[in-house]
């Protein structure tokens, strides 16, 4: 079976886990601070704080940017739950917005406008597929309504400029994102000051660690917030440190991939839209598109699978589901709701070549034909 995603792990992160486990000391030491500093590096930023998930690191970044009850949040319906979770997990109010377009999946900024109001504190960006908002006129619209910008870049690790629209950026190294930890996050600031903050929250709001006590380096320590256990380990930070190594050139891969499907689907199936026509700095975390109207997603699913191809939908809209729909209702997004009736995620990773592309794209020319042949019949 071809997967949508898989992750590339191997001698080399075995041999890095085994380090860590001769090496004794397991959890927040020096490779948690490498992998901070590297993944830094790699984002082109001073520097980065390593946490348990993504999420743990949105909920961080809400709360060290002192977001809470009262405040509302704008935030896609187009993305993965946590992004909207982690609102509700401080006490803020999410309020949906609709994407620019079936074709450009992320969040509108003229729906954005219209649903400011006098408690609006905070807009939530989603890097969808990995492809990122447009930097300039997101920051205009922040200072214009007096607004922090949070950044969901769990989709695009390793993109220059990812995490950096804003006030905060959040990255994931969960399985199935461009480069893993297996679980992890990281967490990167603008303000050195909000870094720190959210440095203290992952640990409990402790002034200093184990590591600094039992090296001399401090004698005790104070809380001075009501933190949270959302730290990285070292084990996982080893994983981290050999991944972020090879995380250009799988990126590099996947930009090709994705090249490749834009012209074999223009070729073999003309009536299925590829989003983000236009380019954009993009990970390429995954190969979304959207199906002709009208067409049985679940049957071109069954299809594809009959052959070998797992897809997968990004994403069922966050206001269909029961917790949100009974908690919001009314929520209409016409072009998210188009969008998520018609998208299929094609599998994209870095194990992949040209003849799997080719192999995916016949397929779904297959399953697309045969429907409209059972439609016309
Ligand atoms: C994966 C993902 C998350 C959550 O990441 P975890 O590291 O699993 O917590 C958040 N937002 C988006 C858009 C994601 O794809």
């Amino acid at each position: 079976m071809l997967l949508v995603a898989e992750p590339s792990l191997g001698e080399e992160e075995k041999a890095a886990l085994a380090a860590v486990i001769d090496a004794g000391w397991i959890t927040m030491g020096d490779r948690v601070r490498a992998f901070e500093k590297a993944f830094a590096e790699t984002q082109g930023v001073p520097d980065s704080v390593a946490v348990s998930s993504a999420t743990a690191g949105l909920h961080l970044a809400l709360a060290a940017l002192g977001i809470g009850p009262g405040d509302e949040v704008l935030v896609p319906s187009a993305t993965f739950v946590a992004t909207a979770n982690v609102i509700l997990h401080v006490g803020a109010t999410p309020v949906f917005v609709d994407v620019e377009d079936p074709a450009l999946p992320l969040m509108s900024l003229d729906d954005a406008a219209a649903k400011v109001t006098e408690r609006t504190c905070a807009a939530m960006l989603v890097d969808y597929a990995g492809y990122l908002p447009d930097a300039g006129r997101w920051r205009a619209f922040a200072e214009a309504h007096g607004l922090r910008l949070i950044e969901d870049a769990a989709h695009a690790a390793g993109v220059r400029g990812a995490g950096t629209i804003g006030d905060a950026g959040v990255f994931s190294f969960y399985g199935n994102k461009n480069m893993t930890t297996a679980e992890g996050g990281a967490v990167i600031a603008r303000d050195p000051a909000v870094l720190e903050r959210v440095r203290n929250l992952r640990g409990h709001g402790m002034t200093t660690s184990v590591q600094q006590r039992l090296s001399g380096h401090a004698s005790g320590y104070d809380v001075i917030a009501p933190g949270f256990n959302y730290r990285m380990d070292e084990l996982r930070a080893a994983i981290g440190l050999v991944q972020l190594a090879k995380l250009p050139g799988w990126n590099a891969t996947r930009k090709d991939l994705t090249g490749l499907y834009r012209t074999r689907l223009a070729d073999e199936c003309p009536d299925v839209t590829v989003p983000f026509a236009e380019p954009r700095a993009s990970a390429h975390h995954i190969m979304a598109v959207l199906l002709p109207d009208g067409v049985d997603r679940q049957r071109v699913a069954d299809a594809l699978r009959a052959e070998g191809v797992q897809t997968s939908v990004h994403y069922a809209p966050l206001h269909h589901f029961t917790y949100y729909r009974e908690r919001f209702p009314g929520v209409s997004l016409p072009r998210t709701e188009d969008f998520a009736r018609r998208e299929l995620t094609l599998p994209l990773h870095p194990k992949m070549d040209a003849a799997d592309v080719d192999a995916v794209v016949r397929a779904l020319a297959r399953a697309l034909s045969s429907q409209r042949e059972g439609i016309a019949a």
